[in-house]
């Protein structure tokens, strides 16, 4: 099997170099070059926890041009993300992305960029398998029991509020319950945000703590009754296994595929 060469944005932080590690101990994936805004010009063994020789990249765009990877991982930050997934496509190379912020105009963007150029990419919010299952789940649950809300838990260093998941969870309940309005109608914030954020009337609670990794709790509510779907991701390597999948996926893929339930059945 012929090796698929990837490129990694973001090989320094929690995710990114949990990604390094996974592209280095997978037989048919080749490190090609890291993108690194403070290290441009070293070899990624020349930063601290690394020993591949892969050579780092202040641009995306040096490092495309000079590695003519098949792949970029991408794990930054929202606007680094967006910019890094529109440059890959401009370069005809497949974006995996796993930074979360993304908006819907910018989705949208993104996937008539993939379809013009006939260009595979990946936007997944979540890689872990067990978190798309809560989703589905949720999605399944939400035919019968339509009164839902949903409480995300992240580390106290993410920028984003909601989560991708959370919101990609609202979305896939939305889809098959539509709008509506939860809770008594003469319901009153006495407290600004007090009752979270509303997706079509779908309730998202964001909490963020230190200690805490990537928690999802989906509540719903019926006569009598609750249930309760939740997935907790205890460290980063729980992602992996996704970002392994949506690789290899990619290079089969001739458009934008947002999240990765819909490439796992
Ligand atoms: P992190 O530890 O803060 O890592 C982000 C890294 O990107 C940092 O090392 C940062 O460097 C670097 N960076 C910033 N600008 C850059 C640029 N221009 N070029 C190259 N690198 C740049 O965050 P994380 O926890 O790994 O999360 C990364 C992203 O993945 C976030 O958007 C997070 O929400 C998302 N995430 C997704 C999943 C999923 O399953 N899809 C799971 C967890 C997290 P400095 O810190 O030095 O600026």
């Amino acid at each position: 099997m012929e090796k698929i060469k990837i490129v990694i944005a973001g090989p320094r932080g929690r995710m990114g170099s949990e990604a390094v590690k996974l592209v280095e101990e997978t037989e048919h994936f080749e490190l090609a070059g890291a993108v690194d805004y403070k290290h441009d010009g070293k070899r990624l063994n020349e930063l601290a926890g690394f020993t591949s020789e892969a050579k780092v990249y202040g641009e995306l765009k040096d490092c495309l041009f000079e590695t003519n990877p098949d792949v970029l991982i991408d794990l930054t930050t929202p606007e680094i993300g967006r910019k890094h997934t529109i440059t890959a496509l401009e370069y005809g190379v497949r974006p995996v992305v796993g930074t979360t912020g993304f908006s819907a105009e910018d989705l949208e963007m993104i996937e008539e960029m993939a379809k013009r150029q006939q260009i595979g990419a990946i936007i997944a919010p979540n890689f872990a398998i067990g978190a798309i299952l809560m989703m589905k789940f949720s999605q399944m649950a939400a035919k019968y029991l339509s009164d839902v809300e949903i409480i995300e838990q992240h580390h106290d260093q993410k920028l984003d509020a909601p989560s991708g998941t959370g919101i990609k969870t609202a979305e896939m309940i939305h889809a098959v319950r539509g709008e509506k309005r939860q809770g008594h109608p003469d319901e009153k914030e006495t407290m600004e945000g007090a009752r979270g954020a509303s997706y079509h009337g779908i309730r998202i609670h964001s909490v963020r703590l230190p200690g805490l990794i990537a928690h999802q709790e989906v509540l719903f509510g019926g006569d009598g009754q609750t249930l309760k779907i939740r997935h907790d991701s205890y460290n980063r390597a729980s992602f992996m296994s996704g970002v392994k999948l949506s690789v290899e996926a990619v290079m089969n893929l001739n458009d934008l595929v947002y999240g990765l339930e819909n490439i796992i059945e």
